[in-house]
């Protein structure tokens, strides 16, 4: 009997700059240096005169909002706003943080309750989310949206989704039109009696869902295969949001505090968000 599962890599797409700008926060090795990056970011900010400089190293961007994305951006935040007690020069409202997602919601595996409630927290967190936006060009670490918005910054998280294993590649598994081991509802590799997968490499059919086809799903359950995700996006507090109407149909500024997930050190952020697009009215 085989068991294959290789999980994923980070994807990446041809976006100007992304190669010599993007940090993926894919293995404890990235996370730690993204840590580091942030922390050495606010001691550069701390230590300049030049105003441009110091807003560009406050500002943050990660783009893609699935759990990698959230997460990284929640808790850089959270440990950013933190770390600021110890500069005399830098407060936690100095720094902007965005999350750029190209769909017009965020952690799909989730659901879309749950999507629109993080969306929330994060927004009360003072962190600007762009729905239905994407980075166009981040050259120089000059980042250019398509909605026609641009900034400046020394930190762009990439997570824009992951694809399979190249492993893979070198093996003759059955494989679905974005190259994960075509699996039933056992995990047993189609075809092959005696191989299994998981994981993020496999496409599992979720068999709660309709399917035209016999034993399988119309897709799978979530982007990895899995047929339910773990609920660590849950909070256990939640901070009441407050919202203005900029006077603009599709946008509310927002002003709150709290996170996506229950930190006994968030406080309070005075820095406002952004909700783009189609949920706007739907933060309930
Ligand atoms: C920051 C972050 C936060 C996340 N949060 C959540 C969450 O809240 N909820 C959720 O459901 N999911 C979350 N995920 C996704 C989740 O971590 C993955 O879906 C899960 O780890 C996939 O498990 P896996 O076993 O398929 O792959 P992995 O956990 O990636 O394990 C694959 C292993 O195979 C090894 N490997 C690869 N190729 C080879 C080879 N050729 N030979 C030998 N070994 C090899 C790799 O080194 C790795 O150790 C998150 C991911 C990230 C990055």
């Amino acid at each position: 009997m085989l068991v294959v599962a290789p999980g994923s890599v980070a994807r990446t797409l041809p976006v100007p700059g992304l190669a010599e700008r993007g940090i993926a926060f894919k293995s404890v090795g990235e996370a730690i240096f993204l840590r580091n990056h942030v922390l050495s970011q606010l001691d550069g900010a701390a230590t300049t005169v030049d105003p441009e400089l110091r807003r560009r190293m406050l500002t943050f961007l990660v783009v893609g909002g699935g759990y990698a994305g959230v997460e990284a951006l929640a808790e850089l935040q959270d440990m950013a706003r933190y770390a600021t007690r110890y500069y005399e020069n830098i407060a936690p409202d100095d720094m902007r943080w965005v999350l750029v997602e190209a769909a017009g919601r965020i952690m799909p595996e989730v659901g879309p309750r749950m999507g629109r409630y993080t969306v929330q927290r994060l927004m009360e967190a003072g962190i600007e989310v762009f729905l239905d936006t994407r980075v166009k060009s981040m050259e120089g670490g000059h980042v250019v949206l398509d909605d026609g918005t641009e900034f400046d910054t020394e930190t762009i998280v990439w997570t824009a989704g992951v694809k399979p294993s190249p492993m893979l590649e070198n093996t003759d598994l059955p494989r679905d039109a974005r190259g994960r081991v075509d699996c039933t509802a056992e995990l047993q590799v189609v075809g092959m009696p005696d191989v299994f997968s998981a994981g993020d490499c496999a496409s599992v059919p979720d068999l709660s869902k309709d399917d035209p086809r016999p034993g399988r799903a119309r897709r799978p359950s979530t982007p990895c295969g899995r047929r339910r995700c773990w609920p660590t996006t849950s909070s256990r507090t939640c901070v009441a949001s407050r919202s203005r109407s900029t006077g603009t149909a599709t946008r509310v500024r927002w002003r709150a505090s709290g996170c996506t997930r229950a930190w006994p050190r968030s406080t309070a952020s005075s820095s406002a968000g952004r909700w783009r697009g189609s949920c706007t009215a739907r933060t309930t």
